[in-house]
């Protein structure tokens, strides 16, 4: 096991009506920005929850975040918090509304000439505006981690950003809220949290056999409660365990002491980012081909996982083989394609402009051991078509 530290000062509140209890959260002197995306909430009741449970308190709103967190919304919310002297946030939302505030909390402490910088340049966060969230989308793990995903549509980009002053000081899992997410959300997530977890299992060399087993538990659940939530998203009891499962996928429990790759990740960015895929379906496009093209490294791992996970037996090789193949499989039966080319026809190319982006980045070494080169990412993405 490699050494670590690890804090999360992230204050979990997990339940069936615990929306109720945002007063006892958010101090009572706080000058509040409720932040939202496209509506959802406004048909579904959680926007009714919230406002009741904090009627004592003066909001402003700011309503309109889209899927992707926009640069160009969030500066126009940005505007809204220095012209209304705003103290904290309030995200009610998915993982884009949840990283839209994230952006906000730096960005309104942030003393340089362009937030975008931020992203740019990398800076990380030691200090941000104090935020809380309520969940209403299991998927990104983002309400109990300190990393966001911002984009900027005018030059088609992606990028990532975080720091300690980025964890939300609490936030609300109410599994009565996935009663409302539709089918391809549900997908999304599943997907969404099951690749999080390969990032940080799919590593070498083996070892931290807890961590493995933390991470194999949230894998096997996930499997499990896929096909009950997909069909019936009311069942809360199914809702509370895929909310757990995602939160958990990505609090920094499962990657201390491991190597973790995210290079599935980096390259998932850049289809959404060109070509507007879901998050969740750009992994699900570059995992199973990045796994391929590891192949010799991942093996080990990739043999445990068919084992313990998917309970395949036979020689460990072709153990490694099929678990990619399974892997695959579970997506497809979420109903999300894997290849490119289902989602765009302009993918010629695609592989060629990736590779010149990381190379123009500086992103020459990608994956657990950095090993991974601009020319390599070229080749998974070509095998991802
Ligand atoms: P999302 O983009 O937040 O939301 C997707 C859609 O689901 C939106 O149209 C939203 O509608 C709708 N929705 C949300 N909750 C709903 C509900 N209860 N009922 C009905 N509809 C609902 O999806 P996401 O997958 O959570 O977030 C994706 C973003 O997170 C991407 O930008 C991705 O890169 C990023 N991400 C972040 C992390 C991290 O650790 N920070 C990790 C992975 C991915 P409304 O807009 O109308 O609400
Ligand atoms: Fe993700």
């Amino acid at each position: 096991m490699l050494n670590f530290e690890f804090k999360n000062p992230t204050k979990l509140i997990f339940g069936t009506g615990k929306i109720a209890q945002l007063a006892q959260e958010i101090p009572a002197d706080a000058r509040v920005l409720l932040l939202y995306g496209g509506g959802s909430i406004k048909t579904n009741g959680i926007y009714d929850q919230v406002k009741a449970a904090l009627a004592s308190y003066d909001i402003v709103e700011f309503g309109g975040i889209p899927a992707n967190p926009e640069y160009e919304v969030l500066l126009q919310a940005l505007s809204v918090i220095k012209e209304q002297s705003i103290t904290y946030l309030l995200a009610v939302g998915g993982g884009s509304v949840i990283d839209g505030t994230k952006f906000l909390a730096s960005a309104a402490y942030y003393t340089g000439p362009e937030p975008w910088d931020i992203l740019s340049q990398s800076i990380r966060t030691e200090h941000g505006m104090p935020f809380g969230t309520v969940l209403t989308l299991p998927a990104t793990g983002s309400e109990m981690n300190s990393g966001a995903v911002i984009t900027r549509a005018e030059t088609q980009e992606k990028r990532s950003m975080g720091g300690p002053g980025l964890f939300p000081a609490f936030s609300i899992l109410d599994p009565q809220v996935v009663r409302s997410v539709p089918q391809r959300q549900l997908a999304n997530g599943i997907t969404d949290a099951f690749t999080h977890v390969l990032e940080q299992y799919m590593t070498y060399p083996v070892g931290a056999r807890l961590q493995d087993r933390f991470a194999e538990s949230i894998m096997q659940t996930l499997i499990e409660i896929a096909p009950v939530i997909m069909q019936n998203p009311a069942d809360t009891d199914a809702a509370g365990d895929f909310m757990y499962c995602c939160t958990m996928a990505l609090n920094g429990l499962i990657q201390k002491g491991v190597p973790t790759d995210w290079a599935v990740h980096a390259m998932g960015h850049e289809l959404t980012a060109l070509y507007n895929i879901d998050h969740a379906r750009t992994l699900a496009i570059i995992a199973p081909s990045h796994y391929r093209y590891n192949f010799r490294t991942k093996r080990e791992k990739l043999t445990q996982y068919g084992q313990r996970v998917w309970g395949l037996t036979g020689p460990p090789e072709e153990v490694a083989i099929r678990a990619i193949g399974r892997t695959e499989e579970f997506f497809h039966s979420l109903d999300i394609k894997t290849k490119l080319s289902q989602y765009t026809e302009n993918y010629e190319g695609t592989a060629e402009r990736i590779e010149e982006r990381f190379t123009e980045r500086g992103w020459l070494g990608l994956g657990e051991h950095k090993s991974l080169t601009p020319q390599d990412v070229r080749t998974i993405v070509e095998m991802s078509y």
